[in-house]
This record gives C-alpha cells, sequence and structure tokens, in this order.
C-alpha cells in the first residue's frame, strides 16, 4: 500500500533529518522532490501545491532553521500537513440517536460495493449489532445472489426484492420495504447495497437521489476503487454534488502504490475517507486514521 510514496519519502526525509544545519535552499530543495513525489503518485495538481504552500511557510521560519533537530522539525511539518490534508480526525460512521442507522452504499459497478457492504455488516455484526442487508439491485440479480451469498456465509440476514415482489422491482420500493423491515424487526443498522453501473450516468444519479429522499439515510458512503486514482476523485466530486455524501469508502488500496485517491479525495471534495478495503476477504477493511496514514508514508 503506497509503497512507491512512501519509498521515496523516506529518502527525501532521511536526508533532510541528517543535517544538523538547514538552510533555506536546503529545505527548498527537498520540498522539489516531495512535490515530484506527489505527483508521481497522481495527487491531485492543486492539492501539491496547496500542501507544499503550507509546508513552506512552517518549515521555513526561524523557529525550524534555528532549532537543534532542523531536519526533524521539518519531518514534523510535513506529517502535520500531510495529516491534514487526508481530513486531520478520524471520520468513523454516525450511529443514529435511535436505531437502526441506514447506510446507503454508492458507486460504480465493480468498484467493491456488495464487498464493502458484507464487510461493514460483518464488523458491526462483531460490535453486537443486528444488521439487514438489503439488496437493492434490481437489474443485476447477480448482485442481489452475491449479497445473499455473503449473508449466509456471515450470518447476517438480506432482504431481496424477489422475496417480497419482483413485479415492483424499483429501487426506491425495494428500499423502502427493506428499511420498514429493519424498523419493524428491531435491527440496529441497515445497509442498502444500492445498484451500480459501468459509467456514471444520469438515470443512476436520479435513482440514488430518489432513494435518499425516501430513506433518509444517516449515511451516504461512496465505494470507489483506489486504484483509479485520480477518476475516484473526479467521481467522488460528482456524486457528492448530485447525490450528496457523507463519506467514502476506498477499496483495492492493498494494491496501490502511489495513492493519489487516497491523498486527494479528502482535499478535493471535503468529504473524509472513513475506511480503507484491504484485500476480498471480508475482514480486510480498516477505520481510516488520518495519522497512522501520515506516519506510513513517511516511514
Ligand atoms: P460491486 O460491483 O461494486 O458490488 O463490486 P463487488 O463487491 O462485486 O467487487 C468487485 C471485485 O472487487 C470482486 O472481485 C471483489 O472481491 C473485489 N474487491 C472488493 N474490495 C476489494 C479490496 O479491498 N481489495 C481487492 N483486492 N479486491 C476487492
Amino acid at each position: 500500500m503506497l509503497d512507491a510514496l512512501s519509498e521515496k519519502f523516506e529518502r527525501i526525509l532521511k536526508k533532510l533529518r541528517g543535517q544538523g544545519v538547514l538552510t533555506e535552499d536546503n529545505i527548498a530543495e527537498a520540498l522539489k522532490e516531495v512535490r515530484l513525489a506527489l505527483l508521481e503518485a497522481d495527487v491531485n495538481f492543486k492539492v501539491v501545491k496547496d500542501f507544499l504552500d503550507r509546508v513552506r511557510e512552517k518549515a521555513v521560519g526561524q523557529e525550524v532553521l534555528k532549532s537543534l533537530t532542523p531536519g526533524h522539525q521539518v519531518v514534523k511539518v510535513v506529517w502535520d500537513e500531510l495529516r491534514g490534508m487526508m481530513g486531520g480526525e478520524r471520520s468513523g460512521i454516525s450511529l443514529a440517536s435511535r436505531p437502526p442507522t441506514i447506510i446507503m452504499m454508492v458507486g460504480l459497478q465493480g468498484a467493491g460495493k456488495t464487498t464493502t457492504s458484507g464487510k461493514l455488516a460483518r464488523l458491526f455484526k462483531g460490535q453486537g449489532k443486528r444488521v439487514l442487508l438489503v439488496a437493492a439491485d434490481p437489474r443485476r440479480p447477480a448482485a442481489g445472489d452475491q449479497l445473499a451469498s455473503l449473508g449466509r456465509d456471515l450470518g447476517i440476514d438480506v432482504h431481496r426484492f424477489d422475496q417480497i415482489d419482483a413485479s415492483r422491482a424499483d429501487v426506491v420500493r425495494i428500499c423502502q420495504r427493506g428499511v420498514e423491515r429493519g424498523q419493524e424487526q428491531g435491527y440496529d443498522l441497515i445497509v442498502l447495497d444500492t445498484g451500480g453501473r459501468l459509467h456514471v450516468d444520469d438515470e443512476l444519479m436520479a435513482e440514488l437521489v430518489a432513494v435518499k429522499q425516501a430513506v433518509n439515510p444517516h449515511e451516504v458512503l461512496l465505494v470507489a476503487d483506489a486504484m483509479t486514482g485520480q477518476d475516484a476523485v473526479n467521481m467522488a466530486g460528482q456524486f457528492d454534488q448530485q447525490v450528496g455524501l457523507t463519506g467514502v469508502i476506498l477499496t483495492k488500496v492493498e494494491g496501490d502504490a502511489r495513492g493519489g485517491a487516497v491523498l486527494s479525495i479528502r482535499a478535493v471534495t471535503g468529504k473524509p475517507i472513513k475506511f480503507l478495503g484491504m484485500g476480498e476477504k471480508l475482514d480486510a477493511l480498516e477505520p481510516f486514521h488520518p495519522d497512522r496514514m501520515a506516519s506510513r508514508i513517511l516511514g
């Protein structure tokens, strides 16, 4: 995960840490390398620029240069700003004060929405919560089958449209019925696995807006493939503008050597990353902590 970026940062910062005395030129030189490393990692151009402006401003201050360990101070500044770029504090799932908490999962086909719905359900089940998964993609019965199979493996109930009334296979209705069932039967959490498409289109967005209005979810989480870099960032912007997101879950992060999406999404869209998908297995979901990620990158 983010190995290529991490290796470069380690090298750049090692040089800085090793220097007893630092001049503005030393710092400028190091920041040039940092800039290149971030751009090569596919971080959004504007995000890189803002980051460097802030680091430069703090790092060339006399306090840093005159300190006993200027190199370490600069590294600390870089760490702080990386953490800030990814949102600063951890942002978790906000649970409803009166259950059930309704979580709506959105995203393109293949991003990992169904798998991630299962992962989240498993996580909350492990915390003693009763979870209902709702298969809300009537256009793709295979997705419903996949969720049903995940539910069986995990011992989690799955609500499917074909169990109710296949002729009314409309997504808003399915989600409403799922939520009603969850409320009536005392579930703590309802996870709606909505339909995806291969590309963002108006019909999909309109459908998601209608579902959101109908069920008033506490969380609307975009599931996006980290390997797609800036495409994931742009997509998050589009989903946020058109549907309104509360957060993002990036998947396939374990195979993402570059890290452009992980580093840019928060700064570009203002929406926090809540979890990282780190593999195909159902326990491969990690809470996202900006501070830990910053430490991992800096080595
Ligand atoms: P959906 O179409 O968005 O519902 O996507 P799926 O949940 O069916 O996932 C598509 C593929 O991505 C499947 O093969 C999943 O096993 C895989 N996948 C999902 N999350 C991850 C992840 O974090 N890492 C890896 N390597 N694969 C993942």
